[in-house]
């Protein structure tokens, strides 16, 4: 697995998230108006992927308007699902877990 050399906890595993979500987590963005969704990609190199992504990479990459309700989504098309992995950016995977416990209360 590859690893990061993140300033805050040294090397780390890195996971894959949003463009708007990796900004926050480098501290480029606010966390504000961050609405997070799980990402579910079934990927042709691993059975499944999970990924946390914002409701903007949902609209504009993913394709499907976003609902409030909406905390899940699943992409079950390996081909698809693989064109959408390769926009996701890679950040220090405890940062972004920080992030999501601050977004998720
Ligand atoms: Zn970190």
């Amino acid at each position: 697995m590859a690893e990061i050399i993140c300033t805050s906890h040294g090397m780390q595993s890195i996971s894959f998230t949003s463009m708007d979500i990796s900004k926050i987590v480098t501290k480029k963005k606010k966390l504000d108006d961050l609405v997070v969704v799980k990402l579910v990609l079934h990927l042709p190199f691993e059975k499944k992927g999970t990924f946390w992504i914002d409701s903007d990479f949902l609209t504009t990459v993913v394709g499907i308007p976003f609902e409030n309700t909406l905390k899940t989504y699943e992409v079950t098309d390996e081909e698809r699902a693989f064109d959408i992995y390769t926009e996701l950016h890679a950040v220090c995977s405890k940062c972004l877990k920080e992030v999501i416990a601050r977004r998720l209360g």
